[in-house]
């Protein structure tokens, strides 16, 4: 496709995708190529994006990052899932809480065990059996090291950070491995006239950046992957209904809790992410629905504190780059697609991005192969993750108002229709190959939003009544335990801050 060796790479973009990206080029390419980033402090950064899921902690781990220091610098708190409020009906909430729940059996998920219960007339609540769920509820964190006469695994957990500094952070790491940086505004894109390749930006300064493989990180403008090389965006529209979103931060709460809020309202949802410094607030909303006048007021009415600021409108469309990687060009982050925040994955798919780049990263110029299986993978992994946050919308028993009638009518695609339906009727749930969601993830948001099988896997028969109720109340009264050992989750923070 294109014999140049790639000796210099130029991303496109200061935000926490091009940040990201510095930084993992910088820790897995170091010696092999050069790396500079653009960015221009005059366009700013999307400023939005504070809550992640627990892959963030590999990523965090791979570049060697120590966690006190990096909650203390980022203002960081801890995340055990996210509350789902008013979603299943006004007034219902569950949690999509990480990690595992109740015990692992090696052929029939734990959940139809508790089905076969409540078949028998049990009304134990499925997040009983959830040590993140429990824990969550009682605002409590520790690594599960320092608890003593445990035989739980221990706590899945993820981070709400302030992204600003988030990206900071990330910018010391990557300058320190010998990222350069410059700062400007692109004003100009100078590709090849043959093979339409990306050969240069040129800045408002005169300056011309020159590259051999440019990430474009340039957030929603899209400047390389739309503008200069092309790529076609697939708009998710009609399956994702929300198209704006609002946000303001508020002042801190009394109790900071553990988990992300997500707030079902009449035109959209709220988020409520709780800093160590503050809260992040959003209202995520459909413009057919709602104005941007009644979601800025319907946003500032129901804040957990002050304001720290004037609330800002994001508009945004759901979808996603056909090819993330054209040409010369690979797209990360906003300028790749946006799924919207429900389920916070736009973070963790930069950095799986990153990953995915690296490992697919051309060695004697760039092959048509690897962009084919850069492409794949990533087209698949959006698809996957599209599916699990369209659930949320179309699975729910809310009827009052237009935007929720909307919902339960819309088409769904069919890989959803499926795995909905083979659920309902049996309660087997399957996670495919390349889904970031586990099959407890899938399960929590069924059940959560009123999804009940009208079965379950026939093995949770082979276990007598008594043994059955048995096992559900040993492991209710080991996962009590243990959270009654753990400490605050204000506690944990100030410990931590202390030994800084
Ligand atoms: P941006 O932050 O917009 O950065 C773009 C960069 O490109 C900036 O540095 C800008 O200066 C630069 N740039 C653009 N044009 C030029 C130019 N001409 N010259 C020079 N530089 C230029 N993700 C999560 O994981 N969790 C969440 O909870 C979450 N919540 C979100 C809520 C909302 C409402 C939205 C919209 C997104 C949310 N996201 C979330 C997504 C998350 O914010 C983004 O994935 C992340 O911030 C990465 O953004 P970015 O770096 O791609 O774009």
């Amino acid at each position: 496709m294109n014999n140049k060796n790639i000796g210099k790479l130029v991303i496109l973009g200061g935000g926490t995708a091009g940040w990201i990206t510095a930084a993992m080029m910088a820790k897995s390419m170091a010696g092999t190529v050069a790396v500079t980033l653009v960015e221009s402090d005059e366009i700013g950064t999307v400023g939005v994006g504070e809550a992640t899921i627990p892959p963030i902690r590999n990523f965090n781990g791979a570049l060697g990052f120590d966690e006190a220091d990096f909650l203390r610098e980022t203002k960081a708190t801890i995340k055990l899932g996210i509350q789902f409020e008013n979603w299943s009906r006004p007034g219902e909430n569950y949690m999509h809480a990480f990690g595992s729940i109740g015990k692992n059996f090696p052929f029939c998920d734990f959940h139809h065990y508790w089905l076969r219960n409540r078949a028998l007339g049990g009304n134990d609540c499925y997040w009983d059996f959830s040590l993140n769920y429990q824990a969550a509820k009682h605002n409590k964190f520790s690594h599960l090291t320092n608890i003593p006469n445990t035989k739980l695994p221990g706590l899945s957990y993820a981070y709400h950070f302030d992204a600003g500094l988030y990206a900071q952070y990330l910018r010391r790491y990557s300058e320190s491995k010998g990222v350069e940086r410059v700062e400007g505004k692109v004003f100009d894109v100078r590709c090849n006239h043959d093979s339409g390749y990306v050969e240069g930006l040129t800045l408002e300064s005169g300056q011309v950046v020159e590259g051999d493989l440019f990430v474009d990180c340039s957030g929603f403008a899209g400047l390389l992957i739309g503008k200069a090389v092309c790529s076609e965006y697939e708009d998710w529209g009609q399956w994702l209904p929300c198209d704006r979103a609002i946000a303001v931060p508020s002042e801190s709460t009394a109790s900071i809790v553990p988990y992300t809020r997500s707030i079902a309202r009449a035109c959209g949802w709220q988020w409520q992410i709780p800093l160590q410094h503050r809260v992040g607030n959003g209202l995520v909303y459909s413009s057919s629905h709602c104005s941007d006048e009644q979601a800025r007021e319907m946003l500032l009415r129901t804040l957990p504190g002050k304001p720290l600021a004037e609330p800002r409108v994001i508009p945004f469309r759901t979808g996603h780059r056909r090819n993330q990687w054209e040409k010369n060009v690979v797209s990360l982050g906003l300028a790749s697609g946006f799924l919207e925040p429900l389920e916070s994955t736009s973070i963790h798919l930069v950095q799986s991005g990153a990953t995915r780049l690296v490992k697919c990263f051309p060695h004697r110029g760039i092959r048509t192969e690897e962009v084919t299986e850069f492409n794949r993978q990533s087209r698949l992994e959006m698809e996957r993750i599209r599916d699990f946050i369209i659930l949320h919308y179309k699975a729910n028993q809310r009827r009052d108002s237009d935007f929720w009638r909307h919902c339960e009518n819309m088409a769904i695609p069919e890989s959803l229709r499926y795995k909905m339906e083979l659920f309902r009727a049996t309660g087997k749930v399957f996670r495919d190959y390349d889904d970031l969601f586990t099959e407890v993830a899938w399960q929590q948001v069924l059940i959560g939003q009123g999804v009940l099988p009208e079965d379950y896997h026939g093995i949770a028969d082979g276990m007598s009544d008594t043994q059955l109720s048995d096992l559900l109340q040993s492991l209710k009264i080991l996962i009590q335990g243990t959270v009654r050992q753990l400490p605050t989750h204000e506690a944990f923070l100030s410990s931590l801050l202390a030994s800084g």
